[in-house]
């Protein structure tokens, strides 16, 4: 479903050139639940987010679904990063003056849609992430672990094919972790998502069914 071919990112900072990942090949199947894990600055936040569309890769390309990224318009890759794929932060990236059904429903409401037609969903959604009693409250009124709830809730709400989750339990307790990655996992076996997440923990990883592990911006 993720496919890289050749990939490099490089970043410049003033006059260097700083090579972040050096030719990155990785293959996704639909379904799998992979981890990417290696030292702080190896670059899996980046090569997060060029899988993902955030960011262009210097050179090589990515194929989401067989498609190539490069080739797409930009409209199309907006529809492509907006209807196929979920995002999820370490830090919720909720907004404080929404409810939990408003941050849900953001990624509809920002493509023109009406939510009034996706009623039923968020039912759904709010029920699959036990926020159904809170739906009315704001993100200060709820927990670290019930905000990255309503995180994954909008995530889901257009039901991609991807999730990609940069540290999602990184702020969180262990207690609280644990029960976040009980919910990707559920999601991940039961709707059949395909999750990518980076993490720094060899017991998250082992949610997943598969590590890919970076080290100066190669995989090794
Ligand atoms: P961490 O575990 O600390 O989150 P990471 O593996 O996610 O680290 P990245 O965020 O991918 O690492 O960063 C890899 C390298 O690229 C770092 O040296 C970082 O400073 C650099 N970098 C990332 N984004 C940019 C940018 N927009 N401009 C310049 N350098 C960047
Ligand atoms: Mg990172």
């Amino acid at each position: 479903i993720i496919e890289t071919i050749n990939l490099y990112k490089t970043f410049k900072l003033g006059s260097m050139d700083v090579e972040v990942l050096k030719d990155i090949n990785v293959n996704i199947e639909k379904g799998e639940f992979v981890s990417i894990m290696g030292p702080s600055g190896s670059g899996k936040s980046t090569l997060l987010y060029l899988i993902g569309s955030l960011d262009k890769p210097t050179s090589g390309s990515i194929r989401i679904n067989g498609r190539e990224l490069a080739g797409m318009k930009d409209k199309e890759e907006s529809i492509l990063r907006r209807r196929q794929i979920g995002f999820v932060f370490q830090f919720y990236n909720l907004i404080p003056n929404l409810t939990v059904e408003e941050n849900i429903l953001l990624p509809l409401t920002l493509d023109g849609k009406r939510p009034g037609k996706y009623k039923e969903r968020l039912e759904r959604i709010l029920n699959d992430v036990g926020l159904t009693e809170r739906r009315k409250h704001t993100p200060r009124e709820l927990s670290g672990g019930q905000q990255q709830r309503v995180a994954i809730a909008r995530a889901l709400i257009n039901d991609p094919d991807v999730i990609l989750a940069d540290e999602p339990i990184g702020n969180l307790d262990s207690k609280t972790g644990t029960e976040i990655m009980g919910l990707f996992k559920k999601i991940n076996i039961e709707k059949g998502k395909t999750i990518v997440q980076v993490t720094h923990s060899m017991e998250s990883a082992n949610y997943g069914n598969r590590a890919i592990n970076l080290k100066d911006g190669r995989v090794y």
